[in-house]
């Protein structure tokens, strides 16, 4: 049983440590390839979020990575990918869509996500040595093997529901700022083109389906509307 115990309590300090690490590293390696965004629409975009949640000094960066997308760290700062702002250069996408991108990664900060990922990291690494050490009891080794995959499909669960979470929190920034989700959806229809190509199976996938995805953002937004009918 104090074997045990140990071993839960060295699991749990063992992860801790390996997500610090990774911050830290990760920390030193955005703020190397971190650059102004140097977009002044889309930076009056994000200074408009800003008015609306009471932070006058918010901005979004500029990272260089070659993957459409946008990021955020746990400290808050929020950034859009070089590749993101290729495509809009080119004029694949409206100001507005590539500020939902923004919004969506401003609502994993303000969710605190970030720290419940560190938790369910820590959690899901003790849970898979407890796990494996009973079902190691009935098939040996597998037992580990079993759990480890349990917990992926645990995870990936967890970090979906973070998905929709943030996309929720957009929707409303996105209202509040009178640009509406329209943009939004529109963001997602035109990524769903650009990374065709065969998706994991959903309840492996840390990202939902992308339609499942808009169905929810609609349904938020007609719900709203519902709530609060606009002035006749
Ligand atoms: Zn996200």
């Amino acid at each position: 049983m104090t074997q045990l115990v140990l071993l839960l309590l060295l699991a749990a300090g063992a992860a801790w440590l390996n997500w610090r690490l990774g911050l830290s590293r990760m920390r030193r390696e955005i703020e190397a390839r971190a650059r102004p965004l140097d977009d002044p629409e889309i930076e009056a975009l994000v200074a408009r979020f800003g008015g609306e949640l009471g932070l006058p000094r918010l901005r979004a960066r500029l990272y260089d990575m070659a993957v459409v997308n946008g990021l955020a760290t746990p400290d808050g700062d929020v950034f859009l990918t070089t590749a993101l702002l290729q495509k809009r250069r080119l004029g694949a996408f409206r100001p507005e869509e590539v500020a939902s991108v923004v919004a969506h990664e401003l609502g994993h900060v303000a969710l605190g996500h970030h720290t419940r990922r560190m938790i369910d990291w820590t959690g899901r690494s003790v849970a898979t040595v407890l796990l494996g050490a009973v079902l190691s009891r009935f098939i040996p080794f597998f037992g580990f093997v079993l759990a480890a995959m349990l917990g992926n499909m645990a995870s990936a669960g967890l970090s979906r529901r973070d998905e929709y979470e943030a996309d929720r929190f957009a929707s409303a920034l996105m209202l509040k700022a009178g640009l509406g989700v329209e943009p939004q959806v529109a963001m997602f229809r035109k990524l769903a083109t650009m990374n065709p190509g065969p998706r994991p199976p959903a309840w492996l996938s840390t990202h939902p389906d992308i339609e499942a995805r808009i169905a929810a953002i609609e349904a938020n937004a007609a719900a709203w509307r519902a709530e609060a009918p606009p002035p006749a």
